[in-house]
């Protein structure tokens, strides 16, 4: 089969299109046909080797895919050669033709969404709803910011909060991702790279927001606190780096800062963001937004994009 492999961490050309050999499900694996993948940024951080824990090489770029199960481990309860599945981990990495995953990081993919759409399901919308329901546990009429909300993960969580009866304000730096944004449900949408947004939030939410969704912590966190309300929490998603930061913000508003990363979460939380996925995007609330789709060749390229460019949805590789 065709797969990226990563033989030395670097720049995005050091992934590479090579033949290997299709992987076999022993026990409680299954295999995937893999028919989209999603890209996300975490796959950049690992792929330059500057992360915290890094991959052995060489190896296969990918967590996330939409695609069919073709053959399972004899310990494999769950799943049977031709269902339709997304998957939220994988052993062999997803960026290929095929990839083993254990049973419990699959989910049921709906008729109504295509492989594509799946591929961009799991890291954006269960990081969103463990941000949202796990963390900072907004309740129906408060409002929230989505800081960051025209990429994968904001767009997922504009379209959770909406569902979930909250006033939404979103931020997005370019015009089509403000638009995608105000599409998938915000309430209002400023630009966060707009001088004095913040103040413009403000006079929308007098009362300041009460929850925040922080897509790039070391730039927005000790800002967050300007527009947030008296005991309002902000949950970190997304940080690139460091900032000087006064703990007294916190105790002037009895404020809670929680982080979160989506590998952290237990099987009983995502068997729970499993059946709400399932749910929202059965009955039409979720809706994945694949912006751009390229083939499994231009892994590099994909690396660059969402990076580089501004963000509006997801970008799916298809092998
Ligand atoms: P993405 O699709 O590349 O989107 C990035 C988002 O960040 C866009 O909405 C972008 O807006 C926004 N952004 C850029 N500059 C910003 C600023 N100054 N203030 C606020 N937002 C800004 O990435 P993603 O998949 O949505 O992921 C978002 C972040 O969360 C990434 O850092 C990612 O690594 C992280 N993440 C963490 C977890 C976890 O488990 N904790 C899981 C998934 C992702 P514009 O392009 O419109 O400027």
């Amino acid at each position: 089969m065709k797969a990226i492999v990563v033989h030395e961490f670097g720049a995005p050309e050091v992934m590479r299109l090579e033949d290997v050999p299709v992987p076999e499900p022993q026990g409680t694996e299954v295999l995937i046909r893999v028919r989209a993948v999603g890209v996300n940024p975490v796959e950049t951080y690992l792929r330059s080797g500057n992360y915290p824990s890094v991959p052995a090489l060489p190896y296969t770029p990918g967590k996330d895919a939409a695609g069919v199960v073709e053959s399972a481990g004899n310990g494999v309860t769950k799943w049977k050669a031709g269902d339709r599945v997304y998957t939220a981990n994988s052993v062999s990495g997803t960026y290929a033709e095929y990839t083993l995953v254990d049973e419990r990081d699959l989910g049921k993919l709906p008729e109504n969404v295509s492989f594509e759409e799946g591929a961009g399901i799991w890291t954006p919308y269960a990081t969103s709803y463990r941000a949202l329901f796990q963390k900072l546990n907004v309740t129906k009429r408060e409002t929230v910011l989505i800081h960051g909300a025209s990429g994968g993960v904001g767009i997922a969580a504009v379209q959770w909060s909406k569902n979930a009866a909250l006033t939404v304000i979103g931020t997005a730096s370019s015009k089509q991702g403000q638009e995608l944004a105000r599409e998938q449900g915000a309430d209002i949408i400023f630009d966060h790279s707009a001088e004095g947004y913040l103040n413009e939030i403000k006079e929308f939410a007098p009362g300041g927001v009460n929850a925040i969704v922080e897509m790039l912590a070391n730039v927005n966190l000790a800002k967050d606190f300007d527009v947030l309300a008296m005991r309002g929490r902000i949950c970190v998603v997304g940080n690139r780096g460091s900032l000087d930061f006064n703990p007294r913000l916190l105790m002037g508003k009895d404020a809670t800062v929680t982080g979160m990363a989506l590998y952290n979460s237990t099987y009983d939380e995502r068997d729970e963001i499993h059946a709400a996925v399932f749910d929202g995007l059965s009955h039409g609330y979720l809706k994945p937004i694949v912006s751009r789709s390229m083939p499994l060749v231009q892994a590099p390229q994909a690396h660059h994009e969402i990076i580089e460019s501004k963000a509006l949805g997801k970008i799916v590789l298809i092998p």
